[in-house]
């Protein structure tokens, strides 16, 4: 008898999440010295984290013996967002807010819908429930609504949805994702994850979190993974009506976010020059990633977060030739793009790293 046969079957079926390659691992299997090694695989902010947030953590640091309270953050983010505190579900990363979400409306004989080439979480998420996950085919790499709303069936409790896309970078125009809100059924949760909705030009951004008072069936995620700079704090947000929000914080543990998390996150929502510094240099960056691209007659797909995605040949491969040469990018076969790499925007100098070693390992 194995343990194994004892576990649940679907748990037993899940393919495990590949995290980009760590710094740290990579420098062990080549011998590579750390400090040479660019890491562009994981969409983290190139500018570190926010000096506020880090004196904001440094600080929190006495204080740790006490479990942590997570009212000044709620309070902050839903004044920011204007929900109320009862909308606001803190997340160890906006990935646990998905499980929670997942755990309160999805179970064996339930059915959730996400796209093609979408975020790798939504199927952990669903599989991990028992849950039958539908996948429905993607259009020019992303989301295809139409196709989305058609695969709903009567046991469907949620459909996944990022916008932008990771890691294809792709985005719905805000009316088409109204206009799914407004067509599917009012007991199927929409779970719109804006992981890279500070990327988004601000003309173009619009009030997500005013949706939801029409929709109660509508869950927003967002994160301090990405433009905040504290992927490795792990914290995160969902914003849901308050009867959403409510069971969200019954399945979800008490003391999710740690002291640190919370003080940096306070910290971080308020560094406007940290914010406003790493979305220009994210700019700058795309461009100048782009252009190597174009240079380079790559097809890559036109981004609207932190990484853009392009087609090298044989994914695979190339990979190999840049993590020789030191650099990290993340290949994404497992996302169904063999001939794909996902690259992060780095600093200008990472950048540059990246596009001699991409024209060397071509
Ligand atoms: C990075 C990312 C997240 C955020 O993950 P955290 O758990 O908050 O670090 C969520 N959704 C998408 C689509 C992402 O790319």
């Amino acid at each position: 008898m194995s343990l194994a046969e004892q576990a649940l079957s679907y748990v037993r079926a899940i393919s495990p999440y590949q995290p980009g390659k760590p710094i740290t691992e990579l420098a062990r299997e080549m011998g590579i010295p750390v400090d040479s090694i660019v890491k562009l695989a994981s969409n983290e902010n190139p500018l570190g984290m926010s000096p506020k947030a880090r004196a904001a953590v440094e600080k929190a640091i006495s204080g740790v013996e006490r479990y942590p309270d997570q009212f000044d953050l709620i309070a902050k983010v839903a004044g920011r967002v204007g929900v109320a505190q009862s909308q606001v579900v803190l997340g160890n990363g906006s990935n646990d807010v998905l499980d929670l979400i997942a755990r309160v409306f999805l179970a064996p004989g339930r059915s959730a819908v996400f796209a093609q080439h979408a975020f790798a979480v939504y199927p952990l998420a669903t599989l991990s429930t028992g849950a039958e996950l539908i996948a429905t085919p993607a259009k020019n790499y992303g989301h295809d609504l139409a196709a989305m709303r058609a695969a709903i069936r009567p046991d469907t409790r949620i459909v996944w949805i990022a916008n932008p896309n990771n890691p294809t970078g792709n985005f719905l125009p805000y009316a088409d994702v109204r206009a799914f809100l407004e067509s599917v059924p009012k007991e199927v949760i929409v779970v719109l994850d804006e992981a890279y909705n500070e990327y988004i030009p601000p003309a173009e951004r619009v009030d997500t979190a005013g949706w939801l008072k029409e929709f109660p069936n509508l869950v927003i995620c967002r994160t301090f993974s990405k433009i905040y700079g504290l992927a490795g704090l792990r914290v995160g947000y969902a914003l849901a009506s308050v009867e959403v929000a409510d069971l969200m914080n019954r399945v979800r543990q008490p003391f999710n976010v740690n002291n640190l998390a919370l003080a940096g996150a306070l910290a971080a929502l308020d560094d406007h020059d940290f914010l406003n510094a790493s979305y220009e240099l994210n700019r700058y960056g795309m461009v100048q990633i782009v252009a190597a691209l174009e240079r380079l007659k790559l097809e890559y797909i036109p981004s609207y977060g932190n990484f853009v995605t392009f087609r090298a040949g044989d994914g695979a491969a190339v990979n190999q030739k840049l993590l020789k040469q030191g650099v990290i990018v993340r290949p994404i076969g497992g996302y169904g793009l063999p001939e794909w790499l996902r690259v992060t925007i780095g600093t200008e100098r990472e950048n540059a790293r990246f596009i001699e070693a991409l024209e060397k390992a071509l």
